[in-house]
């Protein structure tokens, strides 16, 4: 028989999100329908924005410690993390917080966090696999990963991943290092390849392929994120540097193979066309 009690159930949560960039900025759409308490801070002034959604916004990093969240949600870019954590005087907390991140690496934030929490604090690491362009229709079958790193108040982090569970995310619990060798692979290639055909300037054409149009998509959706979010996933995630190791050697591998062809085709063209006179 089960011994759950209403108190176990997911409920509303105070929730305190620092860096309300375009990625806090769309959770806490999420959050404020959901009927969670939303306050946050950044670099940036985004009074004017939260007033207009009905979040209370603190200019100073130490007035939003105090405002007694029960959640912590770090949203700041991945380059500026450990600036952002080193301006936090975690004495101003009035209760144990649960931290949850949702930089795009994991290796990294568990590391900092791990460093710089105090001790009474839970850690939960995650990485919602869609932003505000992905996700604008919707969570649902969208990926969401996280790792548990230290949770002893089980019914807060419940309902903090209540919030993804809800809305249909597929909920994918792996650690921080799994995440980062598969996000590598995965999403710091598509952003290196999106950020190549950037350089590249290429448009839609009268006669696209419908491969075409898909290397367009991914050029457009990876250019609406921040540089400082491609050079994250680059800087902060080791496994990264390997996966431009193969990204380059692959690509002189394929304009090799290009060039050989050519030198056999070249010559027996020209003899060809001499044999003519
Ligand atoms: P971003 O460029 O990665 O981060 C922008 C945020 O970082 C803003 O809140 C900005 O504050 C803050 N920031 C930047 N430099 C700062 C500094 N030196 N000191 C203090 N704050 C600084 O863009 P984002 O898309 O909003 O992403 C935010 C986080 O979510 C990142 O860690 C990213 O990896 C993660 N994430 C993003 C997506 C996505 O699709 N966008 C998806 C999943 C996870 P101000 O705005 O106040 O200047």
């Amino acid at each position: 028989m089960s011994s759950s009690t209403a108190s176990d159930l997911p409920r509303a949560l105070k929730i305190g999100i620092i860096g309300f960039g375009p990625f806090g900025q769309f959770l806490a759409e999420t959050m404020l329908r959901q009927g969670h308490s939303i306050t946050a801070t950044s670099r940036s002034d985004y009074s004017r924005q939260c007033a207009h959604l009905g979040i209370s916004f603190f200019r100073d990093m130490d007035g939003f410690l105090k405002s007694g969240n029960e959640v912590i949600l770090l949203c700041t870019s991945i380059l500026s993390l450990s600036e952002v954590i080193q301006s936090m005087k975690f004495e101003c907390l009035k209760q144990p917080t649960l931290f949850v991140d949702v930089l795009s690496v994991k290796e990294y934030p568990k590391h900092v966090l791990m460093q710089a929490l105090p001790p009474e604090s839970d850690l939960l690491c995650t990485h919602p696999m869609f932003g505000p362009e992905s996700g604008k229709n919707g969570w649902r079958g969208l990926r969401f990963m996280y790792e548990k790193i230290r949770i002893r108040d089980e019914v807060i982090c419940s309902s903090f991943l209540y919030i993804f569970e809800s809305e249909g995310c597929k909920m994918l619990e792996m650690t921080c290092e799994e995440h980062d060798e598969l996000a590598a692979r995965s999403q710091f290639l598509t952003h290196m390849v999106g950020r190549v055909l950037t350089e590249m300037q290429i448009e839609q054409t009268p006669i696209d392929t419908k491969g075409f149009q898909k290397l367009v998509e991914v050029k457009d959706s990876t250019a609406k994120d921040s540089f400082d979010l491609f050079s994250g996933l680059f800087v902060h995630n080791r496994f990264a540097k390997q996966q431009l190791k193969n990204f380059e050697t692959a690509f002189d591998k394929v304009k090799q193979e290009l060039q050989q062809k050519t030198n056999e085709t070249e010559p027996q063209q020209m003899t060809r066309s001499l044999s003519k006179f």
